[in-house]
C-alpha cells in the first residue's frame, strides 16, 4: 500500500489582495510522480514556495511525514526531505562536479581540510544513485544545462531528499535530454522518492505523471489519476473552455491552383529518402513522426541549411536548387526553428531589431545606414498584426513571455514576405492560450494564400491546423492522410506503432 508523505490542507495565499492560492489542498504519496499543471499565473510556483517554506500561507496547514506546520521554514522543509531544483540549479560554476556535490556536507561539517578521497567517493555514490555518469572533475561551467540539472538532482539525493520538486524543469532541454530526465525521475520513483513536476507542457505531463493536479486562477480545478487523462481534457480544465475545432475552421486550400511547392524523391543520405509531396497555396501540410523520423532534417533541407543530395524541388512550377539559406529565401521560403531561444531570437536586442533582422538589406540606404523611421514602421506594423504584447518595440526581446517570443519569431519571418513557411514545432513551451492563438494565426496565414509546412508531434495541434498530414518513419514517408479521414486516436496509434518499431 502507499504511504502519504505530504498533505497540503486548505492553503490560501494572497499578494496585495490578489489571491494566488485559494483554499487549495493536495496530497503526495511515497514514490508518486505528481504533475502540477496550470497556465501562467495560476499559482503553481506559489504552491511550491509554500511547500518549501519560502512563503508562509495566510491560511491552511502543511503536513509532511505526519508533522503538521502552520508556518513551515525552509530549514524545516529540508529536514523533512523536501528539495527544490531551482531553474538556476544553485550550483557553483567554478567548482568541479565533485565539489558541487559535497559542498553542503563540507560546509556543515565545518572541517577546513577537504578529504578528496571521501569527496570523490560521496560524489560518485550520488551519481550512481540516479544512474548517470558525469566526469567528477569537470567544471560545472563546462557542463550542458541538462547535466547541470542532473547534478542538482544528485545533490538533492545526497541531501537525503524524499520529495524532489522541479519547477518547469524542461524549458531549456532538448527532446533527448528530457527523456533522460524522465528516466532519472522514474529511477527516483523506484527508490520511493516522490517528485512534484511543475509544467504546462501537456505532452510531457501525459508521459511522466502518475497523478495530475490542475490549477486555474489559484484554485485546484482537477486532481486525477493520469492514466486516463488526455491532453484535450487537461486543456479544458486549464483554460475553462474547450479548444475544440471543427473542420469548417480549417484553411480551405484552392484545389485548382498550381502547387507552390513540389518535392520529388527528395533524399539526404542517412537522413531521409524518396520523399515526395505537393503543397498548394492556402494549405497547411503537417509533417509528423517521432524524433529521428527525418521530419526536421527534411525541413532543414528545404530551407537549405543541410541541403538534400538527391531529388528535385520545384517552387511555383520552376525547378530550383536550394543549397543555402540564401537560396531558400530567394525562393521566398521561410523557416521558423524549433528552438526560438537558441536559433530564433537575439534576446538582448530590441523587439524591433529582431523583426527587421531578416530584411535589413531592404532598409539600408546608400550610405549603409538603416533608416530608423522605416524600421520602426515595419516593426510596429508586425507587432500590431501579430498582437505581440509589449508596451514598446524598443524593449529587449527577453522581456516578452514565451508565447509572445514565439509571435516575434513569426513576425521576423513574415516581415521577409515568404510564400512558403516552414514551422518547426511552433508551440513547444508556450502556454495553452497562446497556443490556440498561434494556431489561429497559422490558419489565417494559410487562408491568405501562403503554403505552410507544419512540423510537429503534437497531435491535437496537427488536427487543429492541418489540411493534410504526412507521417514519416525512419526517413521515409509512411502515409499521407487527409485531415477528414483520420481521427486523433488513429494518428496517435500510428505514432505509437512507430515507437514499437524503433525499439
Ligand atoms: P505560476 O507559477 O502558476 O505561473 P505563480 O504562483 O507564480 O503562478 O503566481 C500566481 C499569482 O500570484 C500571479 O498572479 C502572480 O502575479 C502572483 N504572485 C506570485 N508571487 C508574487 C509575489 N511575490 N508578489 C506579488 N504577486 C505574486
Ligand atoms: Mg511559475
Amino acid at each position: 500500500m502507499t504511504n502519504e508523505i505530504l498533505r497540503v490542507e486548505n492553503v490560501s495565499k494572497a499578494f496585495a489582495g490578489v489571491k494566488a492560492l485559494d483554499q487549495v489542498s493536495l496530497t503526495l504519496q511515497e514514490g508518486e510522480i505528481l504533475c502540477l499543471v496550470g497556465e501562467n499565473g495560476s499559482g503553481k510556483s506559489t504552491m511550491i514556495k509554500i511547500i518549501s517554506g519560502v512563503y508562509h500561507p495566510d491560511q491552511g496547514d502543511i503536513i509532511i511525514n505526519g508533522h503538521s506546520y502552520k508556518q513551515l521554514t525552509p530549514i524545516e522543509s529540508m529536514r523533512e526531505g523536501v528539495q527544490v531544483i531551482y531553474q538556476d540549479f544553485s550550483l557553483f560554476p567554478n567548482l568541479s562536479v565533485a565539489e558541487n556535490l559535497v559542498i553542503n556536507e563540507q560546509l556543515s561539517s565545518g572541517r577546513r581540510l577537504v578529504n578528496w578521497k571521501e569527496t570523490y567517493k560521496t560524489a560518485e555514490r550520488g551519481l550512481e544513485e540516479i544512474h548517470v555518469s558525469i566526469p567528477l572533475d569537470a567544471m560545472v561551467s563546462e557542463l550542458s544545462t541538462a547535466d547541470r540539472q542532473l547534478i542538482a538532482v544528485t545533490k538533492a539525493i545526497l541531501a537525503e531528499a524524499r520529495i524532489i520538486i522541479m519547477d518547469e524543469p524542461t524549458t531549456a532541454l532538448t527532446q533527448k535530454e528530457i527523456q533522460s530526465l524522465f528516466e532519472v525521475i522514474n529511477n527516483l520513483k523506484a527508490k520511493g522518492i516522490s517528485t512534484i513536476f511543475v509544467s504546462h507542457k501537456l505532452n510531457e505531463v501525459t508521459e511522466i505523471a502518475d497523478r495530475t493536479v490542475i490549477f486555474r486562477n489559484g484554485r485546484k480545478v482537477m486532481d486525477q489519476d493520469a492514466k486516463n487523462l488526455d491532453i484535450k481534457t487537461m486543456e479544458f480544465y486549464m483554460t475553462g473552455h474547450e479548444l475544440d475545432l471543427d473542420n469548417s475552421q480549417l484553411a480551405q486550400p484552392d484545389q485548382q491552383a498550381a502547387p507552390l511547392l513540389e518535392v520529388e524523391k527528395l533524399g539526404l543520405r542517412g537522413k531521409f529518402k524518396d520523399v515526395s509531396f505537393q503543397l498548394r497555396p492556402g494549405e497547411v501540410l503537417g509533417i509528423t513522426g517521432l524524433l529521428g523520423s527525418g521530419r526536421t532534417e527534411l525541413a532543414l533541407a528545404l530551407f537549405g541549411e543541410t541541403p538534400a543530395d538527391s531529388g528535385t524541388i520545384r517552387v511555383e512550377g520552376r525547378e530550383v536548387t536550394i543549397r543555402s539559406i540564401q537560396d531558400a529565401m530567394r525562393n521566398r521560403i521561410g523557416y521558423v526553428p524549433e528552438d526560438r531561444i537558441l536559433e530564433g531570437l537575439f534576446l538582448q536586442q530590441t523587439i524591433s531589431d529582431n523583426i527587421i533582422v531578416r530584411i535589413i538589406d531592404q532598409m539600408v540606404n546608400k550610405i549603409h545606414l538603416i533608416r530608423a523611421g522605416a524600421s520602426k514602421k515595419v516593426s510596429d506594423e508586425w507587432i500590431g498584426r501579430l498582437e505581440v504584447k509589449t508596451p514598446s518595440g524598443e524593449l529587449p526581446a527577453k522581456s516578452l513571455s514565451g508565447g509572445n517570443q514565439q509571435r516575434l519569431v513569426l513576425a521576423k519571418w513574415l516581415a521577409s514576405d515568404p510564400r512558403i513557411l516552414i514551422l518547426n514545432s511552433p508551440t513547444v513551451g508556450v502556454d495553452v492560450g497562446s497556443k490556440a492563438s498561434i494556431h489561429e494565426l497559422i490558419r489565417n496565414l494559410a487562408s491568405q494564400g501562403m503554403g505552410i509546412l507544419l512540423i510537429s508531434d503534437d497531435i491535437p495541434e496537427l488536427m487543429q491546423t492541418c489540411n493534410r498530414l504526412i507521417l514519416m518513419r525512419r526517413g521515409r514517408t509512411f502515409g499521407v492522410f487527409d485531415r477528414e479521414d483520420i481521427t486523433e486516436e488513429q494518428l496517435n496509434q500510428e505514432m505509437v506503432a512507430d515507437r514499437v518499431f524503433s525499439i
